[in-house]
């Protein structure tokens, strides 16, 4: 057995390079990033290519290894290639991030460290880091003592856990389920219904409550909606307002509906993935005026602190319904129950192990500040006003709301024929052109273009240089 033990090892060794292979494979990775970097101002926004990444599917998993020059070019050819490049500051279409390089460098901590985030006394510093961090958020929301919440790897997710916690925190039950009733509006994000399904509340009743002419909830329309619901003997339950509306960036009035939901007793749910960072500025402090209210915020890291992909973050204004809704226990972790001072993910998520996240959030935070983060968020504020005011001034276009935050709607009104048709078309060309990335979509119906703007990398020359090639297909189209 010994030397079958040995032969085994010999093998697996190959899990520990050292000091000189690790120096070996350093330099042809971060060649590569570097090359990405130096390179992004020329990369475009969008990109098609013929095979659409199937490249990928050459090296198959295999017994034996590929050299790190081979799977590198693997990447380059069929992942960082074809589709969308979320890291340009040309991508105007989704909402965006871009991905700051201090979370990579955290990250790469993270991974060689692993520390184990989710228990106390398996790590209390990174429990206690983040912690820290969702203290930081709750304290930007004005949440009080006793709020906590959980870093999750995305708003989706987020939203999950507010939703799990809401129902706990109500104690629905199962056969109160097709009574209970959600109010929220038709521009609340996919995920949320989505979320409910996941949890079970499929059953509940959804009221879409109608929104003012900047598609934004109407108080006095939600106030009547649940005082007819409870007159039918409907149970009002929870009242999901949006921080920024994904379509247009409309901020629902959060202090009249918090207002409303204090008064009629329901879980008030503030979906802020997109918007809940704007707190950060003046500008968008006025904005969420209210948001403390609430009894559950979800804000993406990944979104308006642009972070890279996989941070997300849920706040729960009583850390109790937290617990509530999300602790649990085993036998095998008896020696971590002996020590736990604080909450940890653990017990406030559906998570046992995790990505040590904080990490990538914590560093940033620290080695920049706070300034350069409220700057460029105000920034993409007064861009998207620029480009409200600016995009009018070429003919033919019209503009939608003025924004509450980084994203305006705008479309082009052809002098005949099918308007949906020629914005379609447009938003086709530009996308061919790929210098920068725009998206569209339904708004009453019509085919309506969308610019949003929250990339870090995005500037003003980004957003004239958008407007100049807007004008320039509408000409070409518009000409045919
Ligand atoms: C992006 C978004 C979500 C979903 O968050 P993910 O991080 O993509 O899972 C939820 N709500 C709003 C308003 C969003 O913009």
């Amino acid at each position: 057995m010994k030397d079958r033990i040995r032969q085994l090892e010999h093998i697996a060794r190959a899990l520990e390079p050292d000091l000189a292979q690790r120096q070996a494979l350093q330099k042809p990775v971060l060649a590569y990033a570097e090359d990405f970097l130096e390179d992004l101002h020329n990369l475009p926004a969008y990109r098609t290519t013929p095979d659409k990444g199937e490249g990928i599917y050459r090296a198959a998993i295999g017994e034996e290894p590929i050299s790190p020059e081979q799977a590198l070019a693997l990447l380059a050819e069929s992942v960082d290639r074809p589709g969308l490049n979320p890291a340009s500051g040309g991508h105007l279409g989704y909402i965006p991030g871009g991905g700051i390089y201090f979370s990579a460098l955290a990250d790469y901590l993270a991974d060689v460290t692993n520390r184990y985030a989710g228990v106390f006394f398996a790590s209390p510093g990174a429990v206690r880091m983040e912690n820290l961090l969702l203290r930081w958020m709750a304290d930007l929301v004005g949440y009080p003592q006793g709020a906590s919440g959980n870093l999750t790897s995305g708003g989706s997710i987020a939203n999950l856990i507010g939703i799990v916690t809401a129902r706990e925190a109500f104690g629905l039950r199962a056969a109160d389920i097709p009574r209970a009733v959600v109010y929220l509006t038709a521009h609340a994000h996919h995920s949320l219904q989505k979320a409910l399904r996941i949890a079970g509340l499929q059953e509940a009743v959804l009221r879409t409550v109608a929104m003012d002419e900047r598609f934004r909830m109407r108080p006095e329309a939600l106030q009547e909606a649940i005082e007819k619901d409870r007159k039918d003997g409907l149970i009002p339950w929870l009242l999901i307002a949006s921080a920024g509306t994904t379509d247009t960036g409309a901020v629902d009035p959060l202090q009249e509906l918090g207002d409303i939901a204090a008064r009629f007793q329901l879980w008030f749910h503030v979906d802020g993935a997109y918007g809940g960072f704007f707190m950060l500025c003046a500008e968008g402090k006025k904005i969420l005026r209210g948001i403390h209210s609430s009894d559950s915020i979800v804000m993406d890291p990944h979104k308006s602190l642009f972070l890279p992909y996989g941070s997300g973050a849920v706040l729960v204004r009583d850390q109790q319904k937290l617990i509530g809704a999300h602790y649990s226990q085993a036998n095998y972790m008896q020696d971590a129950q002996t020590s736990r001072e604080e909450a940890a993910p653990a017990d406030l998520s559906p998570e046992l192990t995790k990505h040590f996240r904080g990490l990538r959030l914590w560093l940033p935070l620290q080695l920049l500040g706070l300034k350069p983060f409220r700057a460029a968020l105000e920034e993409k504020l007064l861009l998207a006003r620029y480009f409200y005011e600016e995009i009018q001034k070429v003919e033919g276009f019209e503009v939608g709301p003025y924004p509450d935050l980084s994203v305006v709607t705008y479309r082009y009104v052809p002098q005949h024929g099918d308007a949906d048709q020629f914005n379609r078309k447009l938003v086709e060309a530009v996308q061919k052109d790929g210098r920068v990335f725009i998206s569209s979509t339904q708004i009453d119906g019509r085919f309506t273009l969308r610019m949003a703007i929250l990339v870090f990398r995005t500037h003003l020359e980004t957003i004239d240089l958008a407007i100049q090639i807007l004008r320039e297909k509408a000409a070409e189209i518009a000409s045919r």
